[in-house]
């Protein structure tokens, strides 16, 4: 049986560990922190009686590869869809518009949902109709050197749809904004989610917490399988001698027993345990983007949506778990620096200014977390690199959300990267 060391435990270390159980191989997997999972975690916080995750990780039905991880895990159980597509935008003022598809007459249900969305004037919603006709016949490849912004330009799409559509959709989708993005990737992303039938563009939110959807049964699949998870064990370098890695170092052992290496980790840890040496100057092509999360716990639950999207707010999303709300904003470099208490202070106002009913006095407690390098930022020159991206590099493969999935930083990227890397194996 040929044995496979995986680097990462983060979902496409996970995913790639299940693929090559699957596939009749041998695997260890190495993670250097306590825990799996990598960005998408859950964790326990003595202020909260629930899990708490990191970021709420929202799911799309054109996540074809993270459903079938799920269904390998067994946790689809902990899925819960949207039978159709319905997003609520909330305004200045509390007036809630929604893009709802309403019906399953796909794709008519798709444009009804446009023509219906009021935070739009009728002239604008026509607008954006169009938009939607035309991408049909746009091809990416003609788009490759222009920023989203440009593109949308380009495409009648002016201030108002950009600010009360486009903007809210990008930044969530790409954790970037639409000055600097990719508009290939933004095609290609649209394309998919809504060119693909209804089930492609449902949301699908986990009816229980992070560890729970994606670690916890993965575990128990990689111990059924006699894999073998080593966690606290931190690669420090992969020696590359005649085309292939011909040792492991970690702080803990060398291990020269294997046939093929999996590296699972962010550009800028392989850079580190490669020495610069495999591909040079990954780090000056990624750049990263944060994510700030803040979780508050209420006296009582105000909100009746699952959760809402706040138009031209920095609060970009609500998640609602009854008591415990969660708020997200995406590319959130300017809290990065700045304390707790002045971020949920901000917060608090932004929150009245959208949900009138909101009252500071709610607040029973609160948790800010602080992503730094949560996704890479999907630029023209990240894209043209992963392109031509080579995953294969003697018994060396590559996997990680940043890998030529064609995807953004999102889980389905990682995951599908896990099973890209083990389909590459198995075809040597
Ligand atoms: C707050 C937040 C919200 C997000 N929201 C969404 C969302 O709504 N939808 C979505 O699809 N995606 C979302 N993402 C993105 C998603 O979480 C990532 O794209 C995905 O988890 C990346 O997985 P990965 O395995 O490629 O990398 P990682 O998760 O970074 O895993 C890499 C692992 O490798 C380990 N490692 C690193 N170096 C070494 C070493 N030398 N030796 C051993 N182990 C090492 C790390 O400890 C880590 O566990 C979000 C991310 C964040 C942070």
């Amino acid at each position: 049986m040929k044995k496979v060391i995986v680097i990462g435990g983060g979902l496409s270390g996970l995913s790639s560990a299940v693929s090559l159980l699957k596939n009749g191989f041998q695997v260890e997997l190495l993670e250097s922190s306590p825990k799996l999972g990598g960005r998408t975690y859950s964790l326990k916080h003595p202020k909260f009686d629930n899990m708490i995750d990191n970021g709420q990780h929202i799911l799309l039905g054109c996540y074809y590869a993270t459903l079938d991880y799920l269904n390998t895990i067994g946790s689809e159980q902990f899925l819960s869809k949207q039978k159709f597509l319905k997003i609520p935008f909330v305004n200045k003022g509390g007036k809630v518009s929604y893009l709802n598809s309403e019906s399953d007459n796909y794709p008519l249900n798709l444009s009804k949902a446009i023509f219906k969305f009021d935070a739009l004037s009728m002239r604008d919603r026509i607008k954006v109709i169009d938009f939607f006709l035309d991408l049909f016949f746009v091809d990416e490849n003609d788009h490759k050197n222009q920023t989203v912004e440009q593109f949308l330009i380009e495409k009648k799409q002016n201030s108002q749809i950009i600010s009360h559509l486009w903007d809210i959709l990008v930044i969530g989708a790409l954790n970037t904004t639409i000055d600097k993005a990719d508009a290939a990737i933004f095609i290609r992303i649209l394309k998919t989610i809504f060119f693909e039938g209804n089930d492609a563009s449902s949301i699908y939110m986990a009816s229980t917490n992070l560890n729970d959807l994606f670690i916890n049964n993965a575990v128990d699949y990689l111990n059924n399988h006699h894999g073998i998870i080593s966690l606290n064990e931190t690669v420090k370098e992969l020696v590359f001698e005649n085309e292939k890695i011909t040792k492991i170092i970690t702080d803990k052992r060398e291990i020269l027993e294997y046939d093929f290496v999996i590296t699972s980790i962010p550009p800028y840890a392989f850079q580190k345990i490669t020495n610069n040496k495999i591909i040079p100057n990954l780090d000056e092509v990624f750049s990263y983007s944060p994510i700030l999360n803040v979780h508050i716990k209420l006296k009582d639950n105000i909100f009746s949506e699952p959760f809402y999207t706040l138009l031209e707010s920095d609060i970009h999303w609500i998640f609602n778990k009854g008591k415990h709300i969660t708020l997200v904003t995406s590319s959130a470099e300017k809290y990065m620096g700045m304390d707790y208490n002045n971020i949920i202070g901000q917060f608090c106002s932004e929150l009245k200014n959208y949900f009138p009913i909101f009252d500071v006095s709610m607040i029973l407690d609160f948790l800010v977390i602080k992503e730094k390098r949560a996704t890479f930022i999907p630029t023209k020159k990240t894209e043209k690199f992963r392109k031509n991206f080579i995953n294969n590099y003697g018994n060396l493969f590559i996997a990680g959300d940043w890998v030529n999935t064609g995807l953004p930083s999102t889980i389905e990227s990682a995951i599908l990267s896990g099973q890209m890397a083990v389909n590459s194996i198995g075809s040597i």
